[in-house]
C-alpha cells in the first residue's frame, strides 16, 4: 500500500490515520494552509504550521482543536514521521513530509519559489514521490520578479492620483494582499479597506505582523474622504455597486491570470498587474527536480499537461482527482458589503 493514497476525501496516510487537506470532515486533519479549498470546516483535530493558527481560527471558528507546530518540528505518529516545511505561498504554508520505513512522500499543497519577502520561503524537500499543483502548469506563465510588478503598481497609484481618480487595487484577501501591502511604497496617508481585506489583515497586524493599519470603508462615509486614494478590495468587488462611492477611480487587479488577455478583457478593470503566488511554468520544473522525486502526482491545475510534459521527460507522473483549486486565484470569495 502507498505510504499517501488519495482517498477521494483527501491525501490519506493510513498508517498514521491522519488526513492532508481533506474535502470533506475527518477526525484527524493536516492543514497546508488557510485557503479554503484546503483548509475546510468540521474536522474533529487540525494539525498545521503556527503561523497558519490566526487565520484557521478566523475562518474555521475560534474553538477548533488544533495543534500547532514550527517548521521542521518532527511529530511521530504510529513510526511515521510527519514534519512541516516552508512552501512559500502564504503566511503559514506548508509542504508535508511524510516519512514511514524509509520511503519518503511530500505534499506540496500550494507553492511559488520566489520569496515575497513576507513568508518563509519555499525549501526544497528531497522525498521519493511528490505531490504538487500546477494551478499555472503551461509554458505561457511565466512571472517577473515581483519588484518590478511592484514598481508597475507604484507609479499606476500615482499617475491615478495626478488624474483626480481613487485607485481600487484588486487581490485575493489572504496572500496576495498583504505580499502587497507589505512590499508597496505607500503614501503616508489612509489606505482604505473592503472589510474582507481589513478582517485578514487586522487578524495578522494583532498576531505582529508587519503590515500597515487599514481604514474599514464603511456606508456612512464620507465620499469625498476617498479622493485620489488608494482602496484595497478583493476580486469579488469587481461589477458591484459599492464600487460607485469611490468615483472617479481606476481598477487595478493583481493576479496570475492578468497574463492570460482575456482574464482582463472579462472584467471592468483598467490595469492587470501579473502577480501570483503560486509557481510559474519553470519554477513548477526546478521544484519537481530539485526534489530529486521518481514519481510525481498532480492535482489541481493544468494537471494534463504538466503531468504528459513530466512523463515526456523521464519522470513518473500522473493526474489525481481532488477539490482542490476550487476557489483561490478563480475569485469564487464572496462579496459582502460590510464584512
Ligand atoms: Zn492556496
Ligand atoms: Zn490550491
Amino acid at each position: 500500500m502507498s505510504l499517501l493514497q488519495f482517498t477521494g476525501k483527501s491525501i490519506y496516510c493510513a498508517a498514521a490515520d491522519i488526513h492532508i487537506d481533506p474535502w470533506q470532515p475527518v477526525d484527524r486533519a493536516i492543514i497546508t494552509h488557510a485557503h479554503s479549498d484546503h483548509a475546510r470546516s468540521g474536522c474533529k483535530h487540525y494539525l498545521a504550521h503556527r503561523e497558519s493558527e490566526p487565520i484557521l481560527r478566523l475562518r474555521l471558528g475560534a474553538d477548533i482543536s488544533l495543534q500547532t507546530v514550527e517548521y521542521n518540528e518532527p511529530i511521530f505518529i504510529n513510526g511515521v514521521k510527519i514534519t512541516l516545511h516552508p512552501a512559500g505561498h502564504i503566511i503559514g504554508s506548508a509542504q508535508i513530509r511524510v516519512e514511514h520505513k524509509g520511503d519518503v512522500w511530500v505534499a506540496s499543497g500550494d507553492y511559488k519559489l520566489e520569496d515575497d519577502k513576507f513568508c518563509m520561503p519555499f525549501e526544497s524537500v528531497r522525498c521519493n514521490t511528490f505531490i504538487t499543483e500546477s494551478t499555472f502548469g503551461l509554458p505561457i506563465y511565466k512571472w517577473k520578479p515581483q519588484q518590478e510588478v511592484f514598481s508597475e503598481i507604484e507609479e499606476w497609484i500615482s499617475l491615478n492620483k495626478s488624474n483626480g481618480k481613487t485607485s481600487i487595487l484588486m487581490g485575493y484577501s489572504l496572500g496576495k494582499m498583504q505580499r502587497i501591502l507589505h512590499n508597496l511604497n505607500l503614501p503616508d496617508e489612509p489606505i482604505y479597506a473592503h472589510g474582507a481585506i481589513y478582517t485578514v489583515n487586522e487578524t495578522l497586524r494583532k498576531a505582529g505582523y508587519n503590515l500597515p493599519e487599514l481604514t474599514l470603508v464603511t456606508k456612512e462615509m464620507d465620499k469625498k474622504l476617498f479622493q485620489k486614494s488608494l482602496v484595497v478590495a478583493p476580486p469579488s468587488a469587481d461589477n458591484t455597486p459599492w464600487l460607485k462611492k469611490f468615483t472617479p477611480y481606476s481598477i487595478g487587479y493583481c493576479s496570475g491570470w492578468m497574463a492570460v488577455r482575456g482574464a482582463k478583457n472579462r472584467r471592468a478593470i483598467d490595469r492587470g498587474f501579473i502577480l501570483s503566488d503560486h509557481a510559474d511554468w519553470n519554477e513548477l520544473n526546478k521544484a519537481v527536480k530539485e526534489c530529486g522525486a521518481e514519481s510525481v502526482f498532480v492535482t489541481h491545475g493544468s494537471t494534463d499537461v504538466f503531468s504528459k510534459w513530466l512523463n515526456e521527460n523521464g519522470i513518473t507522473a500522473a493526474e489525481v482527482s481532488t477539490m482542490y483549486g476550487s476557489t483561490e486565484e478563480k475569485d469564487q470569495e464572496q462579496f459582502q458589503e460590510n464584512v
